[in-house]
């Protein structure tokens, strides 16, 4: 039976980390919304985000299991607004995992969803966005990451 499950973050950029997470997502749930979040008080983050859903539809394009959207609410009014059953996240590393495990206690207090955690495979593990970013920064070609 195929259900639906939430996958937030900020995926500036969004990687091959996150992508290994959508795909092992798909599999377990059948259907995969990806929300690229933004603070509505930041300037040009709507149009950053708005860019970045862009983005990652073009690579998902052809599969309908999987959807992107962008926002600016909490995480758990989202989930509500599209009926997704759970939150998906990744986890790297303990300092990801304890962050995860705070956000996932927080959020499941709020509305009694859960969230379903994926340890990032060992080959993808080192990819985030930031060191993405830092590298962009330089110059460095970082078709391998992302
Ligand atoms: P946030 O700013 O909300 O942490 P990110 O875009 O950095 O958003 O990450 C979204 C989710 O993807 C997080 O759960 C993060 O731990 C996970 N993630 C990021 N990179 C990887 C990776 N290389 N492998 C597995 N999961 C990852």
């Amino acid at each position: 039976m195929t259900s639906k499950v939430l996958f937030p973050g900020s995926f500036d950029p969004f990687t091959r980390g996150h992508a290994d997470i959508v795909e092992r997502g798909v599999q377990l749930f059948g259907h995969v919304v990806i929300a690229v979040g933004y603070n509505i008080a930041k300037p040009d983050a709507q149009r950053d985000a708005h860019l970045r859903v862009q983005a990652i539809s073009q690579r998902y394009q052809a599969d309908p299991r999987i959807e992107v959207i962008s926002y600016a609410c909490l995480t758990t009014q989202l989930a509500a607004q599209v009926g997704a059953t759970a939150i998906l996240r990744g986890v790297r590393s303990i300092k990801d995992y304890e962050y995860e495990m705070q956000m996932a206690d927080v959020n499941r207090q709020l509305t009694g969803i859960d969230t379903v955690v994926l340890f990032a495979r060992p080959e993808l593990a080192s990819v985030s966005s930031s060191v993405v970013r830092e590298l962009q920064h330089f110059g460095v070609d970082v078709s391998d990451f992302i």
